[in-house]
């Protein structure tokens, strides 16, 4: 059983009953908010507004992402879950990290803030000695909503809640000791709390994970709505890590032009692809507009076959096009 780069399991073997099963739990990829931005602004220009709302997203991600490599320091059969939305009676909740304890779970909220901040009782202050929201009331409001969220789905499980600063140039002037705020000093220490947890998985395990995953609602939060339209933007393949153009460099591998991330002709099609549904969801998925879409970068027949392989056919002659399928 292994851990990889995303924080994914595979293979998990249930104690004496000896049950081995497949699962995946949620890695940490781009939110879909992400992803929209992100998939405009490679191909066309973002106004001022949703550029600097982009940068504040990747950034964020980039932080989730420190965390991410940290939590990977845990004992692998140590269950985590990346980047929750629920919903619980119209309020909406969204959890950067999550991972399941032997007897307790543990939340994360990750802020990548950098440079020198400075708190004076309850009120917070931005480098630029302006008074900000105090981020710690983020994880108060949350809780009582994730308490619920747990007393509806009949988990009976306590559960810590954690506000991280991952980015190592962040100060935090006048903080004094508080349970849940863990400044980039003392992630060592934090750590190695949670390395030292023995788990051994039982079937409320499961039942939480699949509660979990199966109220997990991918939202999409929209700030400032950019305008665009698919004949104007640039036609290709882009990187799903950089967003940079992919150039081919074998048969089957494109190269990323910026970060040299290499991929598969089926992964960055598909990559592609769902760049193209998140952008126009009332577009019709056929081979004509995915060939026009990537720039005739890949051969029809290629297309063909990943989207046969990928997505539910209907329709027919003409007619016919691809949707998601349940799977
Ligand atoms: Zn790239």
């Amino acid at each position: 059983m292994k851990r990889n780069d995303s924080g994914i399991l595979i293979g998990y073997n249930f104690g004496k009953e000896r049950m081995m099963f497949l699962t995946v739990y949620k890695p940490l990829e781009a939110s879909t908010t992400l992803r929209f931005y992100r998939a405009i602004h490679t191909r066309t220009e973002l106004p001022p507004e949703s550029a600097y709302y982009l940068q504040s997203l990747q950034k964020g991600y980039n932080g989730e992402k420190n965390w991410a490599t940290y939590l990977n320091e845990l004992p692998e059969n140590i269950p985590i879950l990346y980047d929750l939305q629920f919903e619980v009676n119209q309020s909406t909740i969204q959890i950067d990290a999550l991972c399941i304890l032997q007897n307790k779970l543990v939340l994360f909220e990750v802020k990548n803030f950098q440079g020198n901040f400075s708190v004076d009782g309850d009120k917070w202050y931005s480098p630029s000695h302006k008074e900000m929201k105090n981020p710690l009331n983020q994880i108060k409001r949350a809780e009582p909503i994730f308490h619920q969220f747990l007393k509806k789905h009949q988990l009976n499980i306590p559960f810590d809640y954690y506000l991280i600063f991952v980015h190592p140039t962040f100060i935090l002037y006048g903080a004094s000791h508080q349970e849940q705020l863990i400044l980039p000093g003392q992630i060592p220490e934090f750590l190695d709390g949670l390395k030292q947890q023995t788990f051994s998985p039982q079937w409320m395990h499961t039942n939480i994970i699949d509660t979990l995953l199966t109220n997990h609602k991918n939202g999409i939060h929209l700030f400032h709505k950019p305008q665009y339209h698919f004949d104007q933007m640039e036609k290709g393949l882009f990187c799903g890590v950089c967003g940079e153009k992919m150039n081919r460099t074998h048969k089957m591998i494109f190269s990323c032009s910026g970060c040299h991330h290499p991929t598969s002709v089926n992964n960055i099609v598909l990559c592609n692809i769902q760049d193209y549904m998140t952008l126009f969801p009332e577009r019709k998925v056929t081979t004509a507009s995915i060939f026009e879409w990537v720039g005739g970068e890949v051969s029809a027949n290629a297309i063909k076959k990943i989207l046969y392989n990928n997505f539910e056919r209907t329709g027919k002659g003409k007619s016919t096009h691809y949707i998601k399928t349940d799977k």
